[in-house]
């Protein structure tokens, strides 16, 4: 029996998924987008009324009403579609895995039904680019100081076959010593606050830290509650966020090249 399985699964094409479609991708996420052209102030009203976490609100920019959609909060929860009457959908494409948080709040100006910080360009990165990024070498150390542990079930998810993260070179290691990156789920508990530290200053330099999920970058649905000290940037520096309740492994993946693409392009305009 166990021998007719394995000769079935010998037998299969490969079906690892390629580069092109991980970049950008952000399929089972629920991040929201706003149709501009559908957007009324009646509208924008309904769904920041409904918003749980405070990801959507009315801001005035220029002394202009605007709505503002921060992903750094949002936990796709839906309820923005649901209310949206068309003007809100479920993202197709999501270009803003390993920004800095500056790059996850978006701005429509409601009354010429215009967004006024344009979408950032998807980075198209081909898969030697990639190789030649990494040096076919990036470790990674994951450190979870108080997530629910659904960050970390779609981080998993990053070394199965599917995804096969280790074909870039990007390891998992159990060692801050050994670690390029910090990967931090989940907001900071106050118990856990001094361990993040200690991990931090483990890891040597030059190191880089990525926020993950809602709660790492804003603490999520636990945003207010006495058991934590807040998300990751309130610990220790944050260089790029993956935004996500959870964040796909694709949006993982397009994520820790992002953040490893601007390190490096800051790194070359200093010399
Ligand atoms: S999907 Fe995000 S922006 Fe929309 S209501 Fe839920 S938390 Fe708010
Ligand atoms: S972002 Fe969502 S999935 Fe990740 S730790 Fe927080 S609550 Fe859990």
């Amino acid at each position: 029996m166990i021998f007719d399985v394995i000769e079935q699964s010998l037998r299969q094409p490969s079906r690892v998924i390629p580069v092109e479609a991980l970049l950008g991708g952000c399929e089972g996420s629920r991040m929201p987008d706003v149709i501009a052209e559908r957007l009324t102030p009646a509208i924008a009203q309904a769904i920041v009324e409904v918003c749980p976490t405070a990801a959507l609100g009315l801001v005035e920019h220029d002394g202009r009403a605007c709505l503002k959609l921060s992903y750094a909060e949002c936990i796709g929860c839906g309820r923005c579609v649901e209310r949206g009457l068309g003007a809100v959908i479920p993202a197709q494409r999501f270009p803003r895995c390993g920004v800095p948080k500056s790059g996850l709040a978006r701005i429509w100006d409601l009354d010429s039904r215009l967004e006024i910080a344009a979408p950032r360009p998807h980075p198209e990165i081909a898969r030697d680019q990639i190789c030649r990024l990494f040096g076919r070498a990036l470790n990674i150390r994951q450190l979870d100081p108080g997530s629910c542990n659904g960050c970390e079930a779609e981080i998993v998810a990053l070394t199965n076959p599917y995804y096969d993260l280790e074909r870039f070179g990007i390891h998992f290691v159990a060692s801050p010593k050994h670690a390029d990156m910090l990967l931090v789920t989940g907001p900071v508990t106050r118990n856990m606050a001094d361990a993040v530290r200690a991990t931090y200053e483990a890891t040597p330099s030059p190191k880089l830290v990525v926020a993950v999920g809602a709660c790492g970058c804003s603490a999520g649905v636990f945003a207010g509650s006495h058991a934590i000290v807040g998300p990751v940037d309130s610990v220790i520096p944050v260089h790029g966020y993956i935004p996500g309740c959870p964040p796909t492994p694709a949006m993982l993946v397009a994520g820790i090249i992002e953040v490893l693409r601007l390190a490096m392009g800051a790194q070359s305009a200093s010399k």
